[in-house]
């Protein structure tokens, strides 16, 4: 990362925030996964729905009935099936866009095309998870014009108050994800009564380097569980911090 590019991500993190207190006592554990594939709305909803969890899908309408990665990706009927159950569909620009790098013309062009795909479908949502975890100041300030919150990637657990305008996010890839580390942040959390967001991609028996096995989430799910944290989806988690 060159130097501007360094000050640009140091003022996307310092400024344009908005402060969600994280003083409820219990911890929070969230689920998302992002660009959706079909597996994260098959296998990784059911897993969740075992649980009493519901979780948040971050969907790229560019993707809706494609491939990517090699994944099958989600269908129109997927998503209205998430959302009948409970789950929340979010918004990860309409073609995977990097932010940070974006004009900001594009990006609101890009935001309004995937805006319209939802609303063609019926699906409402005000959510947002920036693609690759990328943003800079100009899109983390648009972002909050637009959503009531965005989700970003990195940065573990996170006690005492968030950012509503850049949510941190632990990845949970069977790749690199340890069970003993992933524990222990669990336990922060639920002894911190903080909050921790969990993304991955596929729910597969053979993920990726960016998906996860079903065994892998069941057991973040048991932990958050054993933990005694609540596990809800990101709009939800949002709603109970504010309570
Ligand atoms: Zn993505």
């Amino acid at each position: 990362m060159g130097i501007r590019q360094r000050l640009s991500r140091f003022a996307a993190r310092h400024m344009g925030c908005r402060w969600l207190p994280l003083q409820k006592g219990r911890g929070v554990v969230s689920f998302s996964f992002d660009d959706v594939p079909a597996s994260a709305c098959h296998t990784g909803a059911v897993l969740l729905e075992l649980y009493q969890a519901r979780g948040t899908f971050y969907v790229c309408g560019s993707l809706t009935d494609g491939v990517e990665q090699n994944q099958p990706c989600h269908s129109v009927d997927d998503l209205k099936r998430l959302i009948e159950t409970g789950h929340e569909v979010g918004c990860h620009t309409f073609s995977h866009t990097n932010c940070a790098n974006a004009s900001d013309a594009d990006l609101a062009l890009d935001w309004e095309k995937n805006q319209a795909f939802f609303k063609q479908h019926g699906i409402h949502n005000q959510g947002f998870a920036f693609p690759f975890g990328a943003y800079d100041l100009g899109s983390k300030l648009a972002a909050g014009r637009r959503f009531s919150y965005a989700r970003i990637t990195g940065g573990g657990t996170q006690t005492g108050r968030a950012d509503l305008y850049a949510l941190k996010a632990q990845s949970l890839y069977s790749s690199k994800t340890n069970v003993d580390e992933l524990h222990a942040l669990i336990q922060h959390t639920a002894s911190a009564g903080g909050w921790l967001i969990l993304y991955s991609h596929e729910v597969s028996d053979n993920p990726g380097p960016w998906g996860t096995s079903p065994a892998l989430l069941e057991t973040a799910l048991r932990l958050a569980t054993q933990e005694g944290c609540h596990l809800l989806p990101v709009h939800r988690a949002i709603d109970y911090f504010l309570s």
